[in-house]
């Protein structure tokens, strides 16, 4: 499917998406997944590579910005 005449969207991705990382390893501005916050944990992945994708993943926003709905049901479920 064609965005605009310069940019195609590609379906099938295998991404490995995360917002999980110590602020002390990356040098950019992470938010924090809202699932990890609530839980104190660290184990929730948006996607991860050739194994899942988290059911609060709404997909992503140029550039590096993750969509979640999390504690929401998934608007695209049965969509996708
Ligand atoms: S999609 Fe949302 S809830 Fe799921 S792992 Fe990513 S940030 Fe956390």
């Amino acid at each position: 499917m064609k965005v605009n005449k310069d940019i195609k969207k590609l379906d099938g991705a295998n991404m490995d998406i995360d917002l999980s990382s110590s602020q002390d390893k990356i040098s950019w501005k992470q938010d924090k997944c809202p699932w990890n916050e609530a839980e104190d944990t660290n184990k929730h992945k948006c996607a991860v590579k050739n194994i899942s994708i988290c059911s609060y993943f709404c997909g992503v926003e140029y550039l590096d910005n993750v969509l979640c709905c999390y504690p929401h049901e998934n608007p695209f479920k049965g969509k996708e």
